[in-house]
C-alpha cells in the first residue's frame, strides 16, 4: 500500500523502531526493496531523486498491486528546487524532502513553509533538514559546523509545519574520512523538544552500534545508499573474478542480491521487522 511517509514514521516513532530509506536507482532496485520488506514484513521508504520522476508514479502504482500488504512511501530525496518539488508531487511521490540546509535560517523557513503548504494541499508529507549533514570526505573539517541547534529545531518545526525533521547530529554522506562521532546528547535533547519524527541522513558506514543507539534515542528514518551500493559492487567483483565470460544477467542478479543483503541487515538492526 502506497502511503504518506509521515504515516509510516509516526508509527515507527511511537513504537520505537527505525525504518530504512534506501536510495533506488531504477525499477529493479525499487522492486528489490519491496521484496526485502515483504520477506521481513516491514514498512519501507523508497528514497528517489528528481530524475526518477518520469517513471516513479507508474512504478509505484504497479508495485502497489504487486505488494498490497507492504506500507511504502516514495520520497523525493534532497529536493533542491521549487520546480523540482512540484514536479515530483505531480509525478506521484507521497513525500518530498525540501533541502535548504545550506541557506540562512529565515530563508530555509520561508522556502520550506511555502512547499509544505503546496505538498499538504496535495496530501503529500514533507521532510526538511535543519543544520547541515555534510560529506564524509570532509568529515573532520565540517562535522561540527552543521550540527542542528535544539532551540532552532523547535522554532523551525513550528514555523514551517514540516512533518519530519532531518537532523545533523554527527553523521555524513558517503564514506567517512575519519571516525563517525554521533552527538547522542544533542539527539536526545532534540527528540524531547520537537514532536515530529526525526530523520538521520548519511546512515552508511556510521557503524551498527551508533545507528542502533540513534534509533533507540528517537531516529525513525535512516537514509542509506553507499553501503547498499558497496554491497552490490562487492558481489559483482567476486563474480567477475570467478568467471572468465560473465553474463550481464549474472551481474545484475548478483548486484541486486548484494543490495538486498545489506538492506536486510539494516532492517533487522533498526527493529522494523514484523511490524506490519
Ligand atoms: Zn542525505
Amino acid at each position: 500500500m502506497l502511503v504518506r511517509m509521515d504515516d509510516i514514521l509516526k508509527k515507527a516513532s511511537a513504537e520505537g523502531y527505525g525504518v530504512p530509506a534506501p536510495n533506488i536507482m531504477d525499477a529493479e532496485t525499487f522492486r528489490a526493496c519491496l521484496e526485502v520488506a515483504r520477506k521481513l514484513r516491514a514498512p519501507i521508504i523508497i528514497d528517489a531523486g528528481e530524475e526518477h520522476a518520469d517513471f516513479i508514479g507508474e512504478a509505484a502504482r504497479f508495485f502497489e498491486r504487486q505488494f498490497p500488504e507492504i506500507p511504502f512511501a516514495v520520497n523525493l530525496d534532497h529536493g533542491s528546487t521549487f520546480e523540482g518539488a512540484v514536479r515530483c508531487i505531480r509525478a506521484g511521490y507521497t513525500s518530498i524532502m525540501v533541502d535548504r540546509s545550506q541557506a540562512p535560517f529565515e530563508q530555509n523557513v520561508s522556502e520550506t513553509a511555502e512547499l509544505v503548504k503546496i505538498a499538504h494541499a496535495a496530501d503529500v508529507s514533507v521532510e526538511a533538514e535543519l543544520g547541515h549533514v555534510g560529506q564524509g570526505v570532509s568529515y573532520d573539517e565540517d562535522r561540527d559546523a552543521g550540527l542542528t541547534r535544539v532551540e532552532d529545531a523547535v522554532k523551525y518545526v513550528e514555523k514551517t509545519g514540516v512533518d519530519c525533521l532531518a537532523v545533523a547530529v554527527g553523521t555524513a554522506h558517503g564514506r567517512y574520512v575519519g571516525t563517525p562521532k554521533l552527538d547522542f546528547d544533542r539527539l536526545t535533547a532534540i527528540r524531547k523538544a520537537v514532536s515530529v519524527p526525526l530523520v538521520l541522513h548519511g546512515g552508511s558506514s556510521s557503524g551498527d552500534e551508533n545507528l542502533r543507539k540513534a534509533v533507540e534515542l528517537g531516529i525513525a528514518k535512516v537514509n542509506l545508499w553507499t553501503d547498499l551500493s558497496n554491497g552490490a559492487c562487492d558481489k559483482v567483483k567476486g563474480y567477475l573474478e570467478r568467471k572468465e565470460f560473465p553474463s550481464y544477467a549474472g551481474i545484475l542478479k548478483l548486484g541486486l542480491s548484494g543490495y538486498k543483503a545489506v538492506l536486510t541487515h539494516y532492517m533487522e538492526l533498526f527493529g522494523c521487522v514484523n511490524r506490519i
